[in-house]
Protein backbone atom coordinates (compact mmCIF):
# COMPACT_ATOMS: atom_id res chain seq x y z
CA UNK A 1 0.00 0.00 0.00
CA UNK A 2 1.01 3.76 -0.91
CA UNK A 3 1.77 6.11 2.07
CA UNK A 4 -1.44 7.84 1.89
CA UNK A 5 -3.60 4.44 2.07
CA UNK A 6 -1.81 3.38 5.26
CA UNK A 7 -2.49 6.99 6.81
CA UNK A 8 -6.24 5.59 6.19
CA UNK A 9 -6.43 2.33 6.21
CA UNK A 10 -2.67 0.39 7.84
CA UNK A 11 -3.19 -1.05 11.40
CA UNK A 12 -6.53 -2.38 11.66
CA UNK A 13 -8.07 -4.87 9.51
CA UNK A 14 -11.85 -5.49 10.79
CA UNK A 15 -12.86 -9.25 10.37
CA UNK A 16 -16.57 -10.08 9.70
CA UNK A 17 -18.68 -8.27 12.14
CA UNK A 18 -16.01 -6.15 14.12
CA UNK A 19 -16.08 -2.75 14.21
CA UNK A 20 -14.69 -0.54 11.21
CA UNK A 21 -13.25 2.06 13.26
CA UNK A 22 -10.24 0.83 15.25
CA UNK A 23 -11.89 0.38 19.13
CA UNK A 24 -10.25 1.57 22.21
CA UNK A 25 -9.65 -1.47 24.40
CA UNK A 26 -10.22 0.33 27.54
CA UNK A 27 -9.14 -2.48 29.58
CA UNK A 28 -6.00 -2.99 32.03
CA UNK A 29 -6.01 -6.64 31.93
CA UNK A 30 -6.95 -10.00 29.58
CA UNK A 31 -8.79 -12.96 30.57
CA UNK A 32 -7.06 -16.70 30.26
CA UNK A 33 -9.08 -20.25 30.76
CA UNK A 34 -6.21 -21.57 32.62
CA UNK A 35 -2.61 -20.88 34.88
CA UNK A 36 -1.28 -22.76 31.75
CA UNK A 37 -2.23 -20.50 28.91
CA UNK A 38 -0.93 -17.43 31.21
CA UNK A 39 2.31 -18.77 32.44
CA UNK A 40 3.17 -19.09 28.55
CA UNK A 41 2.77 -15.60 27.77
CA UNK A 42 4.63 -14.74 31.05
CA UNK A 43 7.64 -16.69 29.61
CA UNK A 44 7.46 -15.26 26.14
CA UNK A 45 6.48 -18.75 24.62
CA UNK A 46 2.88 -17.34 23.45
CA UNK A 47 2.12 -13.82 22.41
CA UNK A 48 -1.20 -12.62 23.31
CA UNK A 49 -1.96 -9.61 25.79
CA UNK A 50 -2.26 -10.04 28.99
CA UNK A 51 -1.72 -6.76 30.94
CA UNK A 52 -1.73 -3.14 28.86
CA UNK A 53 1.33 -1.92 30.47
CA UNK A 54 3.27 -4.27 28.29
CA UNK A 55 0.89 -4.04 24.98
CA UNK A 56 -2.67 -3.52 24.23
CA UNK A 57 -4.83 -4.09 21.00
CA UNK A 58 -5.32 -0.17 20.51
CA UNK A 59 -2.46 0.71 21.02
CA UNK A 60 -0.50 -2.25 18.87
CA UNK A 61 -2.43 -1.07 15.89
CA UNK A 62 -1.54 2.04 16.00
CA UNK A 63 1.81 1.18 16.12
CA UNK A 64 1.73 -1.23 13.22
CA UNK A 65 0.45 1.74 11.37
CA UNK A 66 3.71 4.03 11.96
CA UNK A 67 5.50 0.85 11.68
CA UNK A 68 4.25 0.26 8.04
CA UNK A 69 4.78 4.23 6.97
CA UNK A 70 8.40 4.23 8.64
CA UNK A 71 8.58 0.60 6.35
CA UNK A 72 10.14 -0.90 9.76
CA UNK A 73 9.86 -4.59 11.18
CA UNK A 74 8.27 -3.29 14.67
CA UNK A 75 7.02 -0.32 16.48
CA UNK A 76 6.42 0.56 19.79
CA UNK A 77 4.08 3.25 21.00
CA UNK A 78 5.05 5.00 24.68
CA UNK A 79 3.17 7.71 26.48
CA UNK A 80 6.13 10.58 25.14
CA UNK A 81 8.31 11.49 22.64
CA UNK A 82 10.61 12.01 25.50
CA UNK A 83 10.25 8.46 26.69
CA UNK A 84 10.50 7.30 23.40
CA UNK A 85 14.17 8.78 23.10
CA UNK A 86 15.11 7.41 26.70
CA UNK A 87 14.30 4.18 25.67
CA UNK A 88 15.92 4.22 22.45
CA UNK A 89 18.88 4.90 23.84
CA UNK A 90 18.97 2.65 27.05
CA UNK A 91 17.89 -0.43 25.01
CA UNK A 92 21.17 -0.49 24.18
CA UNK A 93 23.07 1.61 26.55
CA UNK A 94 23.66 1.17 30.20
CA UNK A 95 25.95 2.85 32.73
CA UNK A 96 29.93 3.45 31.51
CA UNK A 97 28.47 3.48 27.40
CA UNK A 98 28.75 6.12 25.44
CA UNK A 99 26.80 8.18 23.40
CA UNK A 100 27.79 10.38 20.16
CA UNK A 101 25.10 13.08 19.26
CA UNK A 102 24.24 15.75 16.68
CA UNK A 103 24.28 19.39 19.05
CA UNK A 104 21.13 20.25 17.20
CA UNK A 105 18.45 18.34 19.16
CA UNK A 106 15.08 19.46 21.07
CA UNK A 107 15.49 21.18 23.96
CA UNK A 108 14.11 18.21 25.82
CA UNK A 109 16.68 15.80 24.35
CA UNK A 110 19.58 17.48 24.86
CA UNK A 111 18.43 17.59 28.75
CA UNK A 112 17.90 13.98 28.32
CA UNK A 113 21.58 13.67 27.11
CA UNK A 114 23.38 16.16 28.84
CA UNK A 115 22.03 16.06 32.34
CA UNK A 116 19.65 12.81 33.49
CA UNK A 117 21.35 10.20 31.38
CA UNK A 118 24.87 11.05 32.42
CA UNK A 119 23.27 11.20 36.10
CA UNK A 120 23.45 7.30 35.30
CA UNK A 121 26.81 6.77 33.65
CA UNK A 122 25.84 7.43 30.23
CA UNK A 123 27.88 10.12 28.43
CA UNK A 124 27.06 11.59 25.43
CA UNK A 125 29.57 13.84 23.14
CA UNK A 126 28.02 16.61 21.18
CA UNK A 127 29.04 17.16 17.24
CA UNK A 128 28.10 19.57 15.20
CA UNK A 129 26.29 17.67 12.61
CA UNK A 130 27.92 19.43 9.61
CA UNK A 131 31.38 19.31 11.30
CA UNK A 132 33.48 16.48 8.50
CA UNK A 133 33.32 13.19 8.73
CA UNK A 134 36.80 13.45 10.57
CA UNK A 135 35.83 15.34 13.08
CA UNK A 136 32.82 13.43 13.89
CA UNK A 137 34.50 10.02 14.12
CA UNK A 138 36.77 11.54 16.33
CA UNK A 139 34.06 11.64 19.26
CA UNK A 140 33.78 7.85 18.62
CA UNK A 141 35.31 6.06 22.03
CA UNK A 142 35.62 1.75 22.66
CA UNK A 143 32.56 2.23 24.44
CA UNK A 144 30.20 4.18 22.10
CA UNK A 145 26.86 2.61 21.68
CA UNK A 146 24.53 4.81 19.48
CA UNK A 147 24.70 7.73 16.87
CA UNK A 148 21.73 10.16 17.29
CA UNK A 149 20.25 12.89 15.13
CA UNK A 150 16.93 14.52 14.39
CA UNK A 151 15.83 14.71 10.34
CA UNK A 152 15.06 17.66 10.85
CA UNK A 153 16.19 19.84 13.77
CA UNK A 154 13.86 21.62 16.23
CA UNK A 155 13.74 24.51 16.56
CA UNK A 156 16.79 25.45 14.24
CA UNK A 157 15.07 23.68 11.27
CA UNK A 158 18.13 22.25 10.12
CA UNK A 159 18.36 19.11 8.18
CA UNK A 160 20.37 16.16 8.46
CA UNK A 161 22.74 14.35 6.05
CA UNK A 162 21.21 11.16 6.98
CA UNK A 163 23.55 9.27 4.67
CA UNK A 164 26.50 10.57 6.43
CA UNK A 165 25.66 9.87 9.93
CA UNK A 166 24.37 6.45 8.87
CA UNK A 167 28.06 5.66 7.35
CA UNK A 168 29.65 7.11 10.12
CA UNK A 169 27.55 5.19 12.87
CA UNK A 170 28.30 1.62 10.88
CA UNK A 171 31.64 2.33 10.52
CA UNK A 172 31.99 2.31 14.02
CA UNK A 173 29.71 -0.79 14.78
CA UNK A 174 26.61 1.07 16.01
CA UNK A 175 23.18 1.91 15.09
CA UNK A 176 22.19 5.15 13.88
CA UNK A 177 18.73 6.48 15.89
CA UNK A 178 16.70 9.35 14.15
CA UNK A 179 14.22 11.80 15.67
CA UNK A 180 11.83 12.07 13.07
CA UNK A 181 9.13 14.14 14.27
CA UNK A 182 9.30 17.52 12.36
CA UNK A 183 9.33 15.39 8.88
CA UNK A 184 7.11 12.26 9.12
CA UNK A 185 7.40 9.50 7.44
CA UNK A 186 4.97 11.52 4.99
CA UNK A 187 8.35 13.80 4.14
CA UNK A 188 11.08 11.40 4.64
CA UNK A 189 11.72 8.30 5.52
CA UNK A 190 15.23 7.48 7.16
CA UNK A 191 15.22 3.80 6.62
CA UNK A 192 15.80 4.32 2.90
CA UNK A 193 18.56 6.45 3.80
CA UNK A 194 20.50 4.21 6.20
CA UNK A 195 19.39 5.04 9.80
CA UNK A 196 18.22 1.93 11.81
CA UNK A 197 15.94 3.30 14.47
CA UNK A 198 13.32 5.91 14.00
CA UNK A 199 11.72 7.69 17.07
CA UNK A 200 8.79 10.83 17.18
CA UNK A 201 7.14 12.78 19.58
CA UNK A 202 3.98 11.64 17.94
CA UNK A 203 2.12 14.72 20.05
CA UNK A 204 3.54 17.04 17.13
CA UNK A 205 1.96 16.73 13.57
CA UNK A 206 1.17 12.66 13.42
CA UNK A 207 -1.71 13.60 16.35
CA UNK A 208 -1.70 17.12 14.92
CA UNK A 209 -4.46 18.54 16.64
CA UNK A 210 -2.57 19.18 19.91
CA UNK A 211 -4.61 16.19 22.13
CA UNK A 212 -2.50 13.89 23.04
CA UNK A 213 1.07 13.76 24.21
CA UNK A 214 2.94 10.19 22.87
CA UNK A 215 5.99 8.98 21.24
CA UNK A 216 6.94 6.08 19.38
CA UNK A 217 10.07 3.71 18.25
CA UNK A 218 10.08 2.18 14.58
CA UNK A 219 12.90 -0.51 14.16
CA UNK A 220 13.56 -1.14 10.43
CA UNK A 221 15.36 -4.48 11.50
CA UNK A 222 18.67 -3.65 9.86
CA UNK A 223 20.97 -3.70 12.15
CA UNK A 224 22.89 -6.59 12.64
CA UNK A 225 23.51 -6.55 16.44
CA UNK A 226 24.96 -10.21 16.47
CA UNK A 227 28.05 -8.83 13.93
CA UNK A 228 29.12 -6.76 16.53
CA UNK A 229 27.81 -9.02 19.61
CA UNK A 230 30.34 -7.84 22.29
CA UNK A 231 28.86 -4.62 21.98
CA UNK A 232 25.56 -5.30 22.64
CA UNK A 233 25.12 -7.91 25.76
CA UNK A 234 22.01 -6.71 26.44
CA UNK A 235 20.41 -7.81 22.85
CA UNK A 236 22.68 -10.77 22.28
CA UNK A 237 23.38 -12.67 25.43
CA UNK A 238 20.76 -14.48 28.24
CA UNK A 239 18.53 -12.24 29.69
CA UNK A 240 17.88 -13.79 33.42
CA UNK A 241 14.45 -12.05 34.11
CA UNK A 242 13.45 -14.37 30.94
CA UNK A 243 14.95 -17.28 32.09
CA UNK A 244 18.25 -16.89 29.76
CA UNK A 245 15.82 -16.27 27.00
CA UNK A 246 18.81 -13.87 23.96
CA UNK A 247 16.75 -11.67 21.71
CA UNK A 248 18.56 -11.76 18.87
CA UNK A 249 18.45 -15.81 18.68
CA UNK A 250 15.11 -16.05 19.34
CA UNK A 251 13.48 -12.82 18.34
CA UNK A 252 15.96 -12.04 15.26
CA UNK A 253 14.91 -8.97 13.56
CA UNK A 254 13.04 -8.01 15.74
CA UNK A 255 15.10 -8.08 18.68
CA UNK A 256 15.42 -4.74 19.21
CA UNK A 257 11.61 -3.85 19.66
CA UNK A 258 10.53 -7.01 21.43
CA UNK A 259 12.91 -6.11 24.28
CA UNK A 260 12.18 -2.53 24.38
CA UNK A 261 8.40 -4.38 24.81
CA UNK A 262 9.39 -6.95 27.19
CA UNK A 263 11.65 -5.63 29.18
CA UNK A 264 11.74 -1.65 29.28
CA UNK A 265 8.40 -1.36 28.95
CA UNK A 266 7.75 -3.93 31.80
CA UNK A 267 10.04 -2.65 34.22
CA UNK A 268 9.76 1.15 33.51
CA UNK A 269 6.33 1.74 32.27
CA UNK A 270 5.85 4.42 29.91
CA UNK A 271 2.68 3.37 28.74
CA UNK A 272 0.12 5.13 26.36
CA UNK A 273 -3.41 5.15 26.63
CA UNK A 274 -5.52 2.86 24.60
CA UNK A 275 -8.36 6.26 24.46
CA UNK A 276 -4.83 8.91 23.48
CA UNK A 277 -3.30 6.16 21.04
CA UNK A 278 -7.22 6.09 19.44
CA UNK A 279 -6.83 10.09 19.02
CA UNK A 280 -3.26 9.42 17.78
CA UNK A 281 -4.79 7.07 15.35
CA UNK A 282 -7.53 9.66 14.02
CA UNK A 283 -4.20 12.09 13.42
CA UNK A 284 -2.64 9.68 11.34
CA UNK A 285 -5.87 9.14 9.24
CA UNK A 286 -5.15 12.75 7.87
CA UNK A 287 -1.58 13.34 8.17
CA UNK A 288 -0.76 12.89 4.47
CA UNK A 289 -2.88 15.47 3.74
CA UNK A 290 -2.15 17.95 6.63
CA UNK A 291 1.48 17.45 5.51
CA UNK A 292 1.63 18.95 2.37
CA UNK A 293 -0.48 22.17 3.70
CA UNK A 294 1.76 22.70 6.63
CA UNK A 295 4.57 22.64 3.91
CA UNK A 296 3.11 25.20 1.07
CA UNK A 297 1.61 27.41 3.81
CA UNK A 298 5.14 27.52 5.52
CA UNK A 299 6.88 28.27 2.39
CA UNK A 300 4.43 30.99 1.58
CA UNK A 301 5.12 32.42 4.93
CA UNK A 302 8.68 32.41 5.07
CA UNK A 303 9.08 33.95 1.41
CA UNK A 304 6.60 36.99 2.66
CA UNK A 305 8.74 36.90 5.78
CA UNK A 306 12.31 37.16 3.65
CA UNK A 307 11.20 40.22 2.18
CA UNK A 308 10.12 42.38 5.33
CA UNK A 309 12.97 44.83 6.22
CA UNK A 310 12.01 44.10 9.74
CA UNK A 311 13.24 40.68 9.84
CA UNK A 312 16.80 40.06 10.22
CA UNK A 313 17.19 36.40 9.00
CA UNK A 314 14.59 33.31 8.14
CA UNK A 315 15.63 29.84 8.40
CA UNK A 316 13.45 27.25 6.09
CA UNK A 317 14.62 24.30 3.98
CA UNK A 318 12.35 25.09 1.33
CA UNK A 319 13.73 28.60 0.59
CA UNK A 320 16.39 28.43 -2.09
CA UNK A 321 18.15 30.80 0.18
CA UNK A 322 18.61 28.45 2.63
CA UNK A 323 22.09 26.38 2.74
CA UNK A 324 20.16 23.41 3.49
CA UNK A 325 18.01 23.78 0.65
CA UNK A 326 19.51 21.01 -1.47
CA UNK A 327 19.88 18.37 1.11
CA UNK A 328 15.84 18.85 1.78
CA UNK A 329 15.42 18.14 -2.01
CA UNK A 330 17.42 15.23 -1.82
CA UNK A 331 16.07 13.75 1.43
CA UNK A 332 12.40 15.29 1.86
CA UNK A 333 11.64 16.09 -2.35
CA UNK A 334 7.83 16.89 -0.98
CA UNK A 335 8.31 18.88 1.76
CA UNK A 336 10.24 19.27 5.10
CA UNK A 337 7.70 20.94 7.54
CA UNK A 338 5.48 23.44 8.71
CA UNK A 339 8.00 25.14 11.38
CA UNK A 340 10.06 28.21 10.75
CA UNK A 341 12.98 30.07 12.11
CA UNK A 342 13.41 33.47 11.70
CA UNK A 343 14.80 36.78 14.01
CA UNK A 344 13.82 40.13 13.75
CA UNK A 345 16.25 43.19 13.96
CA UNK A 346 16.02 45.51 16.91
CA UNK A 347 16.33 43.89 20.43
CA UNK A 348 14.68 41.06 22.80
CA UNK A 349 12.35 42.79 23.95
CA UNK A 350 11.32 43.88 20.48
CA UNK A 351 10.88 40.00 19.47
CA UNK A 352 8.72 39.27 22.94
CA UNK A 353 6.74 42.56 22.19
CA UNK A 354 6.28 41.08 18.69
CA UNK A 355 5.08 38.03 20.10
CA UNK A 356 2.51 39.14 22.07
CA UNK A 357 0.89 41.31 19.28
CA UNK A 358 -0.06 38.24 17.41
CA UNK A 359 -3.57 37.27 17.78
CA UNK A 360 -5.23 34.03 16.20
CA UNK A 361 -0.93 32.64 16.29
CA UNK A 362 -0.68 31.77 19.57
CA UNK A 363 2.04 31.53 22.33
CA UNK A 364 1.89 28.17 23.01
CA UNK A 365 4.59 25.42 24.37
CA UNK A 366 3.68 23.17 21.43
CA UNK A 367 4.63 22.95 17.64
CA UNK A 368 3.21 21.32 14.68
CA UNK A 369 -0.28 20.85 14.81
CA UNK A 370 -3.37 22.58 12.66
CA UNK A 371 -3.17 25.77 14.51
CA UNK A 372 -0.71 28.41 13.90
CA UNK A 373 1.37 28.88 16.94
CA UNK A 374 4.95 30.57 17.96
CA UNK A 375 7.35 30.61 20.48
CA UNK A 376 10.89 32.00 21.95
CA UNK A 377 13.14 28.77 22.41
CA UNK A 378 15.78 31.09 24.34
CA UNK A 379 13.08 32.43 26.74
CA UNK A 380 10.58 29.43 26.71
CA UNK A 381 11.33 25.44 25.82
CA UNK A 382 15.31 26.54 25.72
CA UNK A 383 15.55 28.97 29.10
CA UNK A 384 17.54 25.72 31.00
CA UNK A 385 20.40 25.87 28.57
CA UNK A 386 23.30 28.02 28.69
CA UNK A 387 23.92 30.46 26.02
CA UNK A 388 27.07 28.03 25.20
CA UNK A 389 24.56 25.10 25.11
CA UNK A 390 21.68 27.48 22.96
CA UNK A 391 24.72 28.66 20.62
CA UNK A 392 25.07 24.48 20.47
CA UNK A 393 22.14 23.49 19.80
CA UNK A 394 21.57 25.60 16.66
CA UNK A 395 19.14 28.35 19.03
CA UNK A 396 20.30 31.73 18.40
CA UNK A 397 19.07 34.26 21.16
CA UNK A 398 17.04 36.33 18.54
CA UNK A 399 15.38 32.88 17.20
CA UNK A 400 11.88 32.94 16.56
CA UNK A 401 10.10 29.53 16.24
CA UNK A 402 6.78 29.95 14.22
CA UNK A 403 4.50 26.88 13.83
CA UNK A 404 3.05 27.65 10.26
CA UNK A 405 -0.80 25.57 11.13
CA UNK A 406 -3.23 24.76 8.03
CA UNK A 407 -5.56 27.64 8.29
CA UNK A 408 -5.51 30.04 4.89
CA UNK A 409 -1.80 31.24 4.41
CA UNK A 410 -2.83 35.03 3.72
CA UNK A 411 -4.82 34.96 7.36
CA UNK A 412 -1.61 34.01 8.74
CA UNK A 413 0.71 36.28 6.90
CA UNK A 414 -2.05 39.09 8.00
CA UNK A 415 -1.57 38.31 11.36
CA UNK A 416 1.97 38.80 11.40
CA UNK A 417 1.90 41.45 8.95
CA UNK A 418 -0.22 43.27 11.96
CA UNK A 419 2.02 42.21 14.45
CA UNK A 420 5.28 43.46 12.31
CA UNK A 421 3.23 46.67 11.79
CA UNK A 422 2.97 48.04 15.10
CA UNK A 423 6.71 47.87 15.17
CA UNK A 424 7.01 50.33 13.21
C1 LIG B 1 8.52 17.51 21.24
C2 LIG B 1 9.71 16.76 20.80
C3 LIG B 1 10.22 15.71 21.59
C4 LIG B 1 9.64 15.35 22.93
O1 LIG B 1 8.38 14.81 22.76
P1 LIG B 1 7.19 14.87 23.88
O2 LIG B 1 6.09 14.16 23.18
O3 LIG B 1 6.92 16.32 24.15
O4 LIG B 1 7.70 14.15 25.07
C5 LIG B 1 11.30 15.01 21.10
N1 LIG B 1 11.87 15.33 19.92
C6 LIG B 1 11.39 16.33 19.14
C7 LIG B 1 12.07 16.64 17.85
C8 LIG B 1 10.31 17.08 19.56
O5 LIG B 1 9.86 18.09 18.78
Amino acid sequence: MKLDTICVQGGWTPQKGEPRVLPIVQSTTFKYDNSEQMARLFDLEDSSYFYTRLANPTTDAVARKICALEGGVGAMLLSSGQAANFFAIINICQAGDHVVSSSTLYGGTFNLFAVTLKKYGIETTFVNPEASDAEIQAAFRPNTKALFGETISNPGVEVLDIEKFARIAHRNGVPLIVDNTFATPINCRPFEWGADIVTHSTTKYMDGHATSVGGVIVDSGNFDWDANAERFPGLTTPDESYHGLTYTKTFGRNAFITKATVQLMRDLGSTPSPQNAFLLNLGLETLHLRMPRHCSNALAVAQWLEQQPEVKWVSYPGLKSSPFYERAQKYMPSGSCGVIAFALNGTNDDAIAFIDRLKFIAIVTHVADARSCVLHPASHTHRQLSPEQLRAAGVAPDLIRLSVGIEDPSDIIADLDQALHCAR
